[in-house]
């Protein structure tokens, strides 16, 4: 239960926690991703097509009330944290309301959300009462012509808004920015120049094939890797000096000299950071992935909508996670013929 407006301080104790659930390769469980929605107020070329995308018809994706019996499962085995995403999480109608009730879930003490602002600035406050201590704003360029080419959409102001009413609001912000080749190499520095003025965190991440089929999945190496995108911040900033992080972050981070915030680089696509990862991810239609890169390993909503009782359903996700993949490339291995690139990160939940 989050410690907020919504629970007051003279509230029960905490229900004992309960051990997390550990996988057949050490890594306990901690975390998961709920997709909200597939659908999306952008079209992010590294993300979604620009036109013709299927969406799922409504029915399909699962209710707040599913969302809310999985994660509370999910709490019975160790989760304690969750973060909403999507496609975008507030094109969903009643999210805040639905926030409230996670918030409320024994076992689940951190609540966040991966966002693109447009449409989040007016829900700040509630957030803020709700206890959400940071938003992960997904930022690739400050330039308006650029940010217009690169989501297709001439949205810029208004996520500067939300930028500006979450530093306000005292929650704290994490830029993510996708480095793209020959897109938007110029804008590296100018957003890791806000840690250095302002107390936010600029994190860099590799771009990977998901695009929904957008475009082709790209050359086999990446242009832009991890390592790369470190040197092209340290010719700027002068060394990173690296900066502990929690167990199972998918960042490593930085910190450069005189900067109020951090830097970061996710080295998403190289996938550097499999070994320590903590994290489930349940797609907008109730698929479990226990990888970014796996297809998909359980059918959740084939098991809520067909009546499995809750111990049923528990087993099911122990099983799935005790056994998924060692890392990123295996899980890839294990797809069935199929193209990443057909896949988007809205329907993954990125
Ligand atoms: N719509 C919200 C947003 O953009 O913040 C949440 C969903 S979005 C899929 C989550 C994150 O995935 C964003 O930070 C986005 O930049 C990132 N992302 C999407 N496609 C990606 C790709 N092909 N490679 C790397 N990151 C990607
Ligand atoms: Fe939408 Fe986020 Fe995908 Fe961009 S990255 S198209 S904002 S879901």
């Amino acid at each position: 239960m989050l410690t907020s407006a919504l629970s007051p301080a003279t509230a029960a104790p905490a229900a004992a926690v309960p051990p997390a659930l550990v996988d057949q390769h050490g890594r306990p469980l901690e975390y998961v991703r709920l997709a909200v929605t597939d659908r999306c107020n952008l079209r992010c070329f590294y993300c979604m097509p620009e036109q013709g995308i299927q969406y799922m018809p409504k029915h399909e994706l699962l209710s707040y009330e599913e969302m809310l019996r999985v994660t509370g499962l999910l709490a019975g085995l160790g989760v304690r944290k969750v973060r909403l995403t999507g496609g975008e999480p507030f094109v969903r109608r009643d999210l805040v309301p639905f926030m409230e009730r996670l918030a409320q879930l024994p076992g689940i003490d951190d609540i966040s959300l991966t966002t693109n602002g447009v449409l989040t600035a007016p829900h700040v406050p509630a957030l803020a009462r709700l206890g959400v201590k940071a938003v992960n704003l997904s930022l690739d360029t400050l330039d308006r012509q650029r940010f217009f080419d690169i989501t297709r959409r001439d949205e810029l102001p208004r996520v500067l808004d939300t930028f500006h009413a979450l530093l306000d609001a005292g929650i704290q912000v994490q830029i993510t920015a996708v480095v793209m080749d020959g897109r938007n190499i110029a804008d590296l520095v100018p957003l890791a120049a806000l840690s250095r003025d302002l107390p936010v965190d600029v994190r860099f991440i590799e771009e990977m094939p998901f695009n929904g089929g957008s475009h082709a999945a790209g050359p086999a190496s990446l242009p832009w890797h991890h390592g790369r995108i470190r040197r092209h911040l340290e010719d700027h900033f002068g060394a990173l000096a690296p900066v502990a992080t929690a167990a199972g972050a998918t960042a490593a981070e930085y910190r450069a000299a005189g900067h109020r915030g951090t830097l970061g680089i996710i080295a998403a696509y190289s996938r550097t950071f499999c070994g320590t990862c903590n994290r489930l991810r349940l797609t907008a239609e109730g698929g479990l992935k226990t990888c970014l890169y796996d297809q998909g390993v359980l059918d959740v909503r084939a098991l809520l909508r067909g009546g499995a009782p809750d111990a049923e359903i528990v087993g099911a996700l122990a099983h799935a996670f005790r056994h998924r993949a060692a890392n990123g490339f295996e899980a890839e291995r294990q797809r069935p013929l199929h193209q990443l690139s057909f896949e988007s990160m809205a329907t993954i939940g990125g």
